[in-house]
């Protein structure tokens, strides 16, 4: 169900959800109770700006867009100084 903001003129911007095209024009405020007129905003159904949004976006993009390097990884000053892991032990030294 989308999200409906309404502004109440003693209070705040609160939220209201309501089904798609039930909105009321003016309902009264949570915390006071003074009628509230309801606010023209964006529809909260895209999930646009979200975490999951920009992990696609940001995977989209590093598929032609990679990130510029002036290093191999793993050098520099935060390459860790040595493993605790026993098993790194066994492998080639370079
Ligand atoms: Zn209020």
């Amino acid at each position: 169900m989308p999200t409906y903001e309404y502004r109440c003129p003693e209070c705040a911007v609160f939220d209201l959800i309501c089904g798609m095209g039930e909105a009321p024009d003016s309902t009264p405020c949570p915390s006071c109770g003074t009628m509230s007129r309801r606010k023209m905003s964006a529809p909260h159904l895209s999930i646009a700006g979200s975490a999951e949004f920009r992990l696609i976006d940001n995977s989209k993009r590093s598929a032609h867009e990679p990130p510029v390097v002036t290093g191999l990884p793993g050098q520099g000053k935060n390459r860790p100084a040595y493993t605790a892991n026993p098993l790194h032990h066994k492998l080639p030294r370079p």
